[in-house]
């Protein structure tokens, strides 16, 4: 085990924005990684840590529904999330192999 995730060593790193949640995660084990362990770009931190934090903001947490213009909103986010995960591919080797999973909240609410 290793401090950031159940595996012997990390070698499969996955971008997903989660609900409160770090954007990276260990795509073996699916543990959420504390993005603050990563030695990373801090600029390239920053707005991984912006685009996760605007998870879901198309959908109404409250009333358990979507929101006016939710699939282009999470199509949008999507969007974005693909980019930065070309960046950190680009720039962290230790990110080369790494997945992308996009939200599905439109599809699952419909
Ligand atoms: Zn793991």
């Amino acid at each position: 085990m290793n401090e950031l995730c159940m595996c012997e060593t990390t070698t499969v790193y996955r971008l997903e924005a989660d609900y409160e949640a770090s954007p990276i995660w260990c795509a073996d084990c699916s543990c959420n990684i504390e993005i603050e362990a990563i030695l990373m770009d801090k600029q390239l931190k920053q707005l991984l840590t912006e685009w996760a934090s605007e998870y879901g903001e198309w959908f109404d947490w409250v009333n358990d529904q979507l929101k006016a213009g939710a699939a282009e909103r999470e199509a949008a986010h999507n969007k974005q999330g693909e980019q930065l995960l070309k960046q950190l591919q680009e720039t962290h080797p230790m990110f080369q192999t790494a997945t992308f999973s996009p939200a599905t909240l439109t599809k699952v609410y419909i």
